[in-house]
């Protein structure tokens, strides 16, 4: 059948999330409800998804840590706080009083479950995942009620709708891995009702529970990705991530205080950048959106009348062949070097599995063609099991001194330059270090994607934000300009 026919039976949804700042406050939430009201005109169905209050997040994970650690006067102050916050935002919008009364009834229920679990933690002196997992969900379980009740207070019939009924992972607590089938028909049951009863669903981001109902997060940040998971459940015609800044930006802006507004990105380029550090969206945000080809729009809370940035499948405007920079940080580059790795099979397959069975991630990959050397990037915190972990596996090449050593260098950082116009152009990785090399940038280690759409390069810590500024300033800026 005709796409465009099966286009027009269907109702047209818009999928809205919000981030921390776009609720981060008494004005910000009333912001938001406005945003969500005007919507409610131009589309048939809006979905609602919300993060915690900006700080919330990580107020409940200082909460389980001082709670684990046996300090219970931190823990209790920083409850006190979380409790405040909310209470505040309560007493400030909230005036209808059974809206009121129904609102903190619910809110006290999750006050007294924040401190049931700080005692918990603190009695057992242990803090799991699945402990951590229960805890920091409580900031989104909190804000998806208060979010709702404003809309009902001001006309709109809404419903807090928690995503464990939504969105089933494993059990990969703190980074969960949604269970796609599943998840489509329990978030289609549960929402497809509401919709029908021309309710607006405010769904908690963020949150997810496993197959028996325990709860599971998707990994900081991770309320885009609930977003997208909803617009491709729930088959919508846009999802929309509300957030702090106009858009995404050709670098971070609190690094390039001149960073540009980009209006238009694709898939490809958007996943590149969010996989390569751009905190803007979840790095798996795009995965569902790009299977239905729904555009994901990237606006400002603060700048509504701005149109933001689109992102889709097609690239309509030429733009330049470096697009955006950007740089992940706490990172360590771990080198296996030995002349006698020359030719010897299985050296890096081994490598690699010794690595994998510390569940470390392997950001970057680079190997010289002269085969003496192996390198790869990793976050910082795994450095010591990593390399553990390959001295173990190549004790009798390192005896043999087939390898010389496996070391790491601390304190590095990946700058990633990306760009789906640099595939037909040639000279851009020259461009690139010629900018480097004119500020005496050392460049430790190179990787270009086979997708072309990025080249990385680690440097130290300390020159960091200066390859960003430069990259920027002579590459993208330039660029931007012919
Ligand atoms: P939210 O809570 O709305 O999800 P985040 O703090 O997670 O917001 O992400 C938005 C922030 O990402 C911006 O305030 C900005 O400082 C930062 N950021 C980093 N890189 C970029 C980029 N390339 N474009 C836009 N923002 C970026
Ligand atoms: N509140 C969560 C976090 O701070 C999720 C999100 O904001 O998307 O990571
Ligand atoms: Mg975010």
């Amino acid at each position: 059948m005709d796409g465009n026919k099966i286009r027009k039976k269907q109702a047209r949804l818009l999928v809205m999330k919000f981030g921390g700042t776009s609720v981060g406050s008494s004005d910000a939430i009333a912001q938001t409800a406005h945003i969500i009201q005007d919507e409610c005109a131009n589309w048939e169905d809006v979905v609602v998804v919300v993060s915690a209050m900006s700080g919330v997040t990580d107020a409940l994970i200082a909460c389980a840590k001082s709670a684990v650690t046996g300090d219970q006067e931190k823990y209790a102050d920083l409850v006190c706080a979380v409790q405040k916050k909310h209470q505040r935002v309560v007493n400030e919008l909230i005036t209808n009083h059974e809206v009121k009364v129904k609102l903190q009834d619910e809110l006290v229920v999750l006050f007294d479950t924040l401190r049931l679990l700080c005692q918990g933690i603190h009695i057992m002196g242990e803090l799991t995942p699945r402990g951590m997992d229960a805890m920091i969900s409580l900031g989104e379980r909190m804000n998806a009620r208060m979010v709702s009740a404003l809309l009902h207070q001001n006309g709109f019939a809404s419903q807090a709708v928690e995503a464990t009924a939504l969105i089933i992972t494993d059990d990969s607590f703190q980074h969960a891995h949604p269970i796609m089938e599943l998840s489509r028909s329990k978030t289609r049951a549960a929402l497809q009702p509401l919709l029908a009863d021309h309710i607006i669903p405010v769904v908690t981001g963020f949150v997810a529970a496993n197959r028996e109902g325990i709860i599971t997060t998707l990994g900081r940040g991770g309320s885009d990705y609930t977003a997208a998971l909803l617009g491709d459940f729930l088959n919508a015609q846009e999802v929309w991530t509300w957030t702090d800044v106009d858009g995404v930006m050709t670098a971070d802006p609190r690094i390039v205080p001149d960073a540009r507004v980009i209006p238009e990105l694709t898939y490809n380029e958007v996943s590149e950048m969010a996989y390569f550090g751009a905190k803007v969206l979840h790095p798996q945000t795009i995965r569902p959106v790009i299977e239905r080809d729904i555009p994901l729009w990237v606006k400002n809370t603060f700048n509504p009348a701005f149109p933001g940035t689109r992102i889709d499948g097609c690239s309509k405007t030429e733009r330049g062949r470096i697009t955006a920079v950007t740089a992940i940080h706490g990172l360590s580059l771990i080198t296996v070097e030995g002349r006698g790795m020359l030719g010897v099979p299985g050296i890096a397959a081994r490598t690699f599995a010794a690595v994998a069975r510390h569940e470390a991630s392997v950001l970057m990959i680079s190997q010289s063609s002269s085969e003496q050397s192996i390198c790869f990037v990793i976050p910082s915190d795994m450095e010591v099991a990593v390399l553990q972990a390959i001295e173990d596996e190549m004790a009798l090449e390192l005896t043999r001194r087939d390898i010389d050593r496996v070391w790491a260098q601390p304190d590095v950082v990946i700058v990633t330059a990306i760009g789906s116009g640099m595939r037909q152009t040639p000279g851009v990785s020259a461009h690139l270090f010629g900018a480097l090399g004119k500020k005496n940038i050392n460049v430790i280690a190179i990787a270009q994607g086979s997708s072309e759409y990025s080249i990385s390069v680690v440097v130290s810590a300390a020159d960091a934000d200066q390859a960003v500024r430069q990259i920027h300033e002579e590459v993208i800026c330039n660029e931007l300009s012919e």
